[in-house]
């Protein structure tokens, strides 16, 4: 229904525009991220017709065959999920991005393999929840370090998902705390880290007036998976 997309699109901007002015900010400082993981490559090219550019999917086998019909130059591919080892073969020439780097083994891994720069941010399991992936705070400084040493990694910043709550303030501290965590490895690495992914279809607005530069939004866009 291309209606729909066109209608959530307008409904998500205007609302990243009305959190982005309470909170004093730039709403052309945040860039969306539309999550297609599950959806075909029509709906993708939908968006694209739509002005949409940046595209996150979460499994990379899921992700080689829509990037193999779309291609990059009208698509920017970044990898929202855990990344394996036997995997990084396939990021380089695709991959505009990997949003999802959580451990040392796999920003060397992936270095080794890479020819060219490729942009990551670091993951942070910030509310140290069991069941999920990411770093958790107190590996941050490690992995950030190896990531500064590796030879193509490019560290832009960090990334979380926040806890699913039934009400958007309770993950509030979650943002704060990546935010003053990316403060922080900024002024130990003495590098700049522009980048805090962070927001998804429930918390966006939240996310938006504690300082996220990148959206990462499925549902608000493409309606229930
Ligand atoms: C699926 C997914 C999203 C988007 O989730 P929605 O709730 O549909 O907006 C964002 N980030 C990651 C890592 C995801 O896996």
């Amino acid at each position: 229904m291309p209606d729909t997309l066109a209608a959530n699109l307008e409904t998500v901007r205007q609302t990243i525009a009305r959190c982005a002015e309470r909170a004093g900010r730039d709403p052309a400082a945040i860039t969306l991220v539309a999550v297609t993981k599950t959806l075909p490559a029509a709906r993708i090219r939908e968006a694209i017709g739509l002005g949409l550019k940046t595209f996150g999917e979460n499994r990379v086998q899921e992700a080689l065959p829509k990037i193999e019909v779309i291609g990059t130059a009208d698509a920017s591919w970044h990898l929202i999920g855990h990344l394996q080892t036997n995997k990084v073969k396939f990021i380089e020439g695709r991959f505009a991005m990997v949003q999802s780097i959580d451990r040392v083994a796999v920003v060397e891994a992936l270095d080794r393999r890479l020819g060219s720069p490729l942009e990551i941010l670091i993951e942070v399991n910030v509310a140290e929840e069991p069941q999920k992936t990411g770093a958790l705070p107190a590996d941050l400084t490690t992995i950030a370090e190896a990531a500064q040493a590796a030879r193509h990694l490019q560290l832009r910043g960090l990334m979380t998902v926040a806890p699913m709550v039934s009400d958007p303030e309770q993950v509030r501290p979650v943002f704060r705390r990546l935010r003053a965590l990316r403060d922080e490895t900024s002024q130990r690495l003495a590098t700049p880290l522009p980048v805090l992914s962070m927001g998804m279809t429930e918390d966006y607005p939240v996310a938006v007036e504690e300082g996220a530069t990148m959206l990462r939004l499925g549902r608000a866009l493409f309606g229930p998976r």
